[in-house]
C-alpha cells in the first residue's frame, strides 16, 4: 500500500492531479529512505543530516573567512594553501562525477564489465550523499590550517614530504587499514557500520565513500597519519597534500567502477605492481565474496595474511576479455533541453533518478558548463552513445542517445545530419545483432524521416526491424479515455497516432472534434468507407472536456482549455501543464513489471519505472517474435499489442474517472 502511495505521490507532484496506479511495482524499485547498516551504531548519521540539501552551508563560514583573509592580506602574505582548499574540494567532486559518468557509460556498453548484476533505485538513493565525505574533509582541512601553525603557508612542492607520505602510506596506513577492515567485518562492527558499504554488491565509483559517519572518522584518522607527520615535521607542501588526497580518491573510485581498466602490460612491465596496486576486479571480489581481498589499495597485505581471493587473477583476465554487449533491442532517443545532460543516466545519478521537470536552481548555476557542453555537442556530436542497459528476463535492452538537442530537430538544415546519425545507429545496432530498433521522441518525426520510413527505403536489405511504437501509443491513449466520454477534441499537431486514434474513436461512437480542415477531410474520406463519418465534426471551439493533445500545442491554445478538462497527450513531449484546474495525464507510457532490471534512472519526465509506449513496443516485438516493421504508414494491430503489453506485465499508469 505504501508503495502504491509513493508512486501516486510522484504523479500528483508532477501532473498536479488525481492519478491512480493499477498495480504495485516491487518495493525496492520505489523511492525509499536510505537504508543504513543493519543495526545502526553510535555516530551512524552525518551531523548535518537534518539540513538536507542545505548541508553545504556548514562549509560557508570557512570559505568566506578564508577568502576574506586572503583578499585582505598583502600579496606576499597570502596563504595559497588556504586559498586552494575550496577549489580543491570542487575538483574532488568533479573527479568523483567523472568516474560516475565513465563507469555508467562503460558498464552499459558491457566491455570489460566485471559483475553482471543490476543496480536499482534503492542503491542510487542510498548513495546519493557521496559528497558528505568531501564536506567533512573540507571542514577538517580548514580547521587544520587555522589551528596548526605548521600547516600555514605551505610551499608548492617539497620532495622530502612526498617521500614521507609515500612510506607512511605503504607501511602504516595500508597495514592499519587492513586490520581495521578485518575488524569491521566482525559481526559486531559489521552489523553496526560496515554492512552499509556492503549493501552494494555491484558497486558504482562513489560506493567507495558510502559509509556511516563513524567509519569516516576512522578512515580520516588513518589518512591523517602521513598528512599530520608531514605537517609536524615541516616537510609539507601543497602538491603533497593535494596529490595524496587525489591518489586516495582515484584509487577509491577505480576500485569500485565495475569495469576492468588496468592493462595486462602494466603488470608484465613491472611484476611487483600486483602487490602495490589493486584493480577494479580485485576489490569487486571483496564486495561479492565479503571474506577476501580486504586490502585498501595495495594487495600486499592480503598476500601476507593469506586473504587473497583465489579467483583474483581469473576474474581480472575474464573481465579484460569481456566484449561489448549484444543488445536484443535498441531504443534511440536524443537530448532534450541543454540541462538534460545532467538528468541523463550518465549525468548526475540522483538527479537522473527523479522525473525531469524544469531545471533545478543548482543546475542553472552550472550554465557556463551547460553552454560549453552544448557548443561541443553541436559541432562535434558525431556518433550516438549508450546511456542505459536494462535486462528483461533474458532479453538485453539498450538505450542510445543521438547527440542532438530538441531544438535542433526543428531546424531544417540539421535534418540530414540527424537522419545520418539515426541511420548509422540503426546499422550499428544491426551489426551488433539487435532484432529491433525503436525510435524515441523526435527521432521518428514525420517531417524528419516519415516515422522511420526513410531508413527502410535507403536500406532495403535491413534485417533489424524498425518500430516506431505508434500502435501501443494509440492503445495507451484509447485506454486512458474515461468510459463515459462522448466527445473528444484533438489539439496540437495531427500525426499518425492522432489519425489512428480519431478513426478508432469515431468507430467506437465517440464524437471527435478536429480543428484543421485538411485533417478533417482526410479522416472523413476514410470513415465514409465504413459509414462512421457522422461522429466526425470540424470545430475550433474548445468546449469538450477531454482533449487529446499532440506536440506543438501553443501556450495560448492550452490556456483555452475549460476548467476541469482532462488533457491526455499522444505527444512525445508533455504539454506545458499551464492549467492548474485541468487534469493532465502523462505522455503515453506504462508501468514496467519487476522483470525489468537495472532501472536506476527515470525516462525523461516519466516517474520511476514508467516506460514510454514507443520504447515498450520494441520490447514486445522481440518478446513476441513479430519480426515486422512498424514505421512510415504502417501501424501494428492495436488490440494485439495492448494485450501483449498486459500479458508481459506492463500495467496502465492512469485510471479512468467514473
Ligand atoms: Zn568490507
Ligand atoms: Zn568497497
Amino acid at each position: 500500500m505504501e508503495a502504491i502511495r509513493s508512486l501516486e505521490l510522484i504523479f500528483l507532484y508532477k501532473y498536479n492531479r488525481s492519478f491512480k496506479v493499477h498495480s504495485t511495482p516491487k518495493p525496492s524499485s520505489l523511492p525509499q529512505t536510505s537504508s543504513m547498516a543493519a543495526t545502526p551504531g553510535f555516530l551512524t548519521d552525518w551531523p548535518w543530516k537534518p539540513l538536507g540539501s542545505f548541508k553545504y552551508v556548514v562549509l560557508a563560514p570557512w570559505v568566506v573567512k578564508s577568502t576574506y583573509d586572503s583578499v585582505t592580506s598583502d600579496a606576499k602574505d597570502i596563504d595559497y594553501g588556504l586559498l586552494a582548499v575550496f577549489p580543491f574540494l570542487l575538483l574532488r567532486m568533479l573527479n568523483n562525477q567523472f568516474w560516475i559518468s565513465l563507469s555508467r557509460y562503460k558498464t552499459a556498453k558491457g566491455k570489460n564489465r566485471i559483475v553482471d548484476k543490476t543496480i536499482e533505485f534503492e542503491q542510487v538513493d542510498r548513495e546519493r550523499d557521496w559528497d558528505d565525505q568531501i564536506i567533512f574533509n573540507g571542514l577538517l582541512y580548514y580547521i587544520g590550517i587555522y589551528y596548526l601553525d605548521n600547516a600555514k603557508h605551505l610551499p608548492l612542492w617539497r620532495l622530502d614530504g612526498v617521500i614521507i607520505v609515500t612510506l607512511l602510506h605503504m607501511g602504516v596506513v595500508e597495514f592499519l587499514y587492513y586490520w581495521l577492515h578485518r575488524a569491521l567485518h566482525h559481526h559486531y562492527l559489521y552489523n553496526r557500520y560496515h554492512s552499509h558499504h556492503h549493501s552494494s554488491i555491484v558497486t558504482e565509483p562513489i560506493t567507495s565513500v558510502i559509509h556511516p559517519f563513524g567509519e569516516h572518522i576512522a578512515y580520516f584518522t588513518l589518512f591523517a597519519i602521513p598528512l599530520l607527520t608531514m605537517t609536524l615535521t615541516k616537510t609539507g607542501s601543497i602538491v603533497a597534500f593535494a596529490g595524496y588526497v587525489t591518489y586516495i580518491d582515484v584509487m577509491n573510485n577505480m576500485g569500485h567502477c565495475n569495469f576492468e581498466l588496468i592493462p595486462k602490460i602494466a603488470f608484465s612491465i613491472f611484476p611487483p605492481l600486483k602487490y602495490l596496486m589493486y584493480t577494479p576486479s580485485y576489490h569487486s571480489l571483496h564486495h561479492t565474496q565479503f571474506r577476501t581481498n580486504y586490502s585498501l589499495f595495495m594487495p600486499f597485505y592480503d598476500y601476507v595474511y593469506g586473504t587473497l581471493d583465489k579467483s583474483t587473477d581469473t576474474l581480472y583476465e575474464k573481465s579484460l576479455e569481456q566484449k561489448d554487449e549484444s543488445p536484443d533491442v535498441v531504443h534511440i532517443t536524443h537530448l532534450t533541453t541543454p540541462e538534460s545532460i545532467y538528468h541523463m543516466r550518465l549525468g548526475f545519478a540522483s538527479v537522473a533518478s527523479k522525473p525531469y521537470t524544469s531545471p533545478k536552481w543548482y543546475l542553472r548555476v552550472l550554465w557556463p558548463f551547460t553552454m560549453m557542453s552544448m557548443i561541443l555537442t553541436w559541432f562535434y556530436g558525431k556518433t550516438t552513445f549508450v546511456i542505459e542497459r536494462n535486462v528483461f528476463k533474458n532479453m538485453r535492452i539498450q538505450t542510445w542517445a543521438i547527440p542532438k538537442y530538441k531544438i535542433q530537430y526543428f531546424m531544417e538544415w540539421q535534418r540530414e545530419t540527424i537522419n545520418g546519425l539515426i541511420e548509422n545507429a540503426i546499422l550499428e545496432a544491426e551489426s551488433k545483432g539487435a532484432k529491433v530498433v525503436t525510435l524515441g521522441l523526435f527521432n521518428q518525426a514525420e517531417e524528419l524521416n516519415m516515422s522511420g520510413e526513410l531508413f527502410i527505403r535507403r536500406n532495403p536489405k535491413l534485417k533489424v526491424k524498425l518500430v516506431d511504437g505508434s500502435s501501443l501509443a494509440v492503445a495507451v491513449v484509447l485506454n486512458s479515455i474515461p468510459k463515459r466520454t462522448t466527445r473528444v477534441a484533438f489539439k496540437g499537431n495531427f500525426n499518425k497516432v492522432a489519425y489512428s486514434l480519431a478513426l478508432a474513436l469515431c468507430r467506437k461512437g465517440i464524437q471527435v472534434a478536429i480543428s484543421r480542415h485538411g485533417d478533417y477531410q482526410k479522416l472523413k474520406s476514410e470513415l465514409e468507407l465504413s459509414g462512421d463519418q457522422e461522429k466526425l465534426i470540424i470545430s475550433r471551439i474548445s468546449s469538450e472536456n477531454v482533449w487529446l493533445v499532440g506536440d506543438g500545442l501553443s501556450k495560448e491554445k492550452e490556456l483555452k482549455a475549460p476548467k476541469g478538462t482532462l488533457i491526455i497527450p499522444y505527444s512525445h513531449f508533455p504539454p506545458n501543464n499551464l492549467q492548474k484546474d485541468c487534469i493532465y495525464y502523462p505522455t503515453p507510457a506504462m508501468l514496467t513489471p519487476k522483470h525489468l532490471e537495472n532501472v536506476d534512472s527515470c525516462e525523461n519526465w516519466l516517474p520511476r519505472r514508467v516506460m514510454s509506449a514507443w520504447r515498450i513496443a520494441g520490447v514486445l516485438h522481440v518478446l513476441e517474435g513479430w519480426n515486422v516493421d512498424e514505421c512510415g504508414n504502417e501501424m501494428f494491430n492495436i488490440d494485439k499489442i495492448w494485450q501483449a503489453s498486459l500479458l508481459h506485465g506492463f500495467t496502465p499508469v492512469t485510471k479512468s474517472f467514473n
